[in-house]
This record gives structure tokens, sequence and C-alpha cells, in this order.
């Protein structure tokens, strides 16, 4: 369940990402917690973070072709969701789903305890 509310909230963009609560409060920053190289959105912390690159790289579970869509999580996820019917299919989406979740508890650490979580580790916690 805690993983049903933490998927909707992604898709409501409902998450405190630095973007979001930079444009209403104001303060701060809205750049990655983790990188400082971009403004960090939901689909920066998810994809395009080097972080999350190197996390992508080693999962094995693959969404190669559908990587134009990351733009926009919503869209992305539309897509990842017409796999279900495929060989494995749901076995994809919960390991997919597990890896966002093992994302977003890795940036929290860095945000709040300045704790690097490693890619390998965030792979084996979601698996
Ligand atoms: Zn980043």
């Amino acid at each position: 369940m805690k993983l049903k509310h933490f998927l909707w909230r992604c898709l409501q963009n409902s998450l405190p990402v630095n973007e979001a609560i930079y444009k209403r409060i104001r303060k701060g920053s809205s750049l990655c917690n983790c990188c400082g190289e971009d403004t960090e959105t939901i689909e920066h912390i998810f994809f395009f973070c080097p972080k999350a690159q190197v996390v992508w790289k080693i999962v094995p579970v693959s969404w190669e072709r559908i990587t134009e869509l990351q733009s926009n999580i919503w869209r992305w996820w539309d897509a990842v969701m017409q796999s279900a019917k495929e060989e494995q299919g749901m076995d994809r989406i919960k390991l997919t789903v597990n890896i966002l979740w093992q994302i977003w508890k890795a940036g929290n650490k860095m945000t709040f305890q300045s704790k690097n979580v490693d890619a390998k580790l965030i792979v084996d916690k979601a698996q």
C-alpha cells in the first residue's frame, strides 16, 4: 500500500521536490540536492540525475524503448503500464515501482542526513 500511495503521489506531482517547494515558498533552491546541476523535478530525480542514471544502467529491467517519454513521468508510466500484459510484465512493473521508491528514499537520505546511498544498494533493496 505504501508503494501504491507513493506512485500515486508521483503521478499527481505531489512529492516534495525542490522545484515545487521553491515555487511555493520562494526560499532555498530549486536545484537537485544530489547533483546540484539541474532543477529538481520528479523527472530529474528519477531519470536525469546522474545518480538515477547509474541505477537504471545496472537494474535488470530495461525501459530503453520509452526513454523519449522520460521528460513526462505521467506519459512514461502510461507506457510502462502498457507492458503489463507482456511476459513477466507485472513483475517488471513491480520492480520498476520499487526502483522509483528506492531512488526517492536515497534522495531523502542525501537531503536530510547527507548520506550517500550507493546505486548498487538501491537496486539490491528494490529487488
Ligand atoms: Zn540531480
